[in-house]
């Protein structure tokens, strides 16, 4: 038989995944994969449950219902003032991962090249690579991780097609500053790249940071994919509702990407999530308010048990080093340890790295009822004796 697809097939199975099986198998807290425990706001489920006995039940348009993405180009313009055109220059996506995927395999050609930039989410590289294109990789440092600008302009070249950003980042938990998106900005508008920006953090912002989004900075919006996911936006990850806003130039061939590969999302999801962007700008800051407060309580915590706690100033992960602890046999043999025998789950950071070399962080996620976050502190205290 002829093997398969030498970039694919050679792919373990995502850590997430992983890390969460193995939290099963040792009926362990999970606090790895980034996933709420408590579903997003009922009306909004109620809008999604009406539609699907209602209807429509069948295939809605390709780019996505008219009202959902009336409803995207109306929050990009309430929240940043970004101006899109609903029917040329947006499409709705199963999940910011299919949004990703059409982006990537709808604008690289073989012999391109893509900044990317890590830690990173770890869809992002395989893709990058089935494309043909060639993946330059520049590493962020903790426990700042601020953008290394000569290493950045080093990485950009006359074959540079595209850098994919990713703000507020995963796991870093960092929000990029306007200073570092004008420097990537630059660089774009130079080489004549295009700029795929992941956002789906955008309302995960912490300690008054306001998310700014790249295609806003001059000369921009014309080469910047902005993507965006209901699933964070209103804690309903399973939904997979995500979305791309991009100039309508870019935006042609990405469609017809999204037509082969999953054609449409199911139209009751795509339904709710029009009418939850709707929600009353109360709804977004105090998600944001909730998830800081959940962030302090599980950073003090951890603090409490002896790790070296990072900050984070976004998504819904905090980071803490594991050295302090006297444990230096790598961050993947921490959480596989902690897994089984203190009973709490997190996700290994040097699975998000491809060439740096960062294996003393282990990520913990927060959007937890608070009984179980402290529950897990608890636990980590006992047994590391802190
Ligand atoms: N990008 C980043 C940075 C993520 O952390 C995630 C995962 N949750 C995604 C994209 C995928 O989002 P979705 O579940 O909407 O596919
Ligand atoms: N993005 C989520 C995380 O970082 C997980 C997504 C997934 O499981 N594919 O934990």
């Amino acid at each position: 038989m002829k093997p398969a697809n030498t970039t694919m097939a050679a792919l373990g199975t995502t850590v997430f995944e992983v890390m969460s099986r193995l939290a099963i198998e040792h009926g362990s807290i999970n606090l790895g994969q980034g996933f709420p425990d408590e579903d997003g706001p009922a009306d909004v489920r109620r809008v999604a449950a009406d539609a699907l006995m209602d209807g429509p039940n069948q295939y809605p348009p390709m780019a996505g219902l008219p009202e959902l993405r009336r409803a995207i180009a109306a929050h990009a313009r309430r929240f940043y003032g970004l101006d899109y055109d609903w029917e040329n220059e947006i499409v709705v996506t199963s999940g910011a991962t299919e949004a990703l995927a059409d982006c990537l395999l709808g604008l690289l050609d073989p012999g391109d090249e893509v900044v990317l930039l890590e830690p990173l989410y770890d869809s992002y590289p395989p893709i990058v690579e089935r494309s043909g294109a060639t993946p330059r990789y520049v590493s962020l440092s903790p426990p700042d991780w601020r953008l290394p600008v000569e290493a950045l302009e080093a990485a950009f070249g006359p074959k540079t097609r595209m850098i994919l950003l990713n703000t507020p980042m995963n796991p870093a938990a960092k929000a990029f500053r306007r200073d570092e998106l004008e420097a990537v900005a630059r660089l774009c508008v130079e080489h004549d790249a295009i700029c795929l920006c992941d956002e789906v953090y955008e309302h995960l912002l912490f300690d008054g940071l306001r998310h700014i989004p790249i295609a806003g900075l001059p000369g921009m919006r014309e080469r910047t994919l902005r993507i965006g996911s209901a699933g964070k936006i209103f804690s309903l990850t399973g939904w997979k509702v995500g979305w791309i806003e991009g100039p309508a130039e870019l935006m042609g061939a990405v469609a017809k990407t999204h037509q082969f590969v999953t054609f449409t999302t199911a139209p009751n999801l795509q339904k709710a999530v029009a009418h939850g962007l709707g929600k009353e700008d109360g709804y977004f800051a105090g998600l944001a308010a909730a998830l800081q407060a959940k962030r302090d309580r599980l950073s003090a915590g951890l603090d409490r048990a002896g790790f070296g706690v990072l900050p984070s100033e976004g998504t819904y992960f905090v980071s803490a080093d594991v050295r302090p602890l006297g444990f230096d046999g790598g961050d993947e043999a921490f959480c596989r340890t902690i897994t089984r025998e203190a009973g709490v789950t997190a996700v290994p950071v040097s699975a998000f790295f491809r060439r740096g070399k960062v294996d003393h962080l282990a990520r913990f996620c927060f959007c937890k009822r608070d009984a179980t976050l402290d529950e897990a502190s608890g636990r980590l205290r006992a047994y590391f004796g802190g």
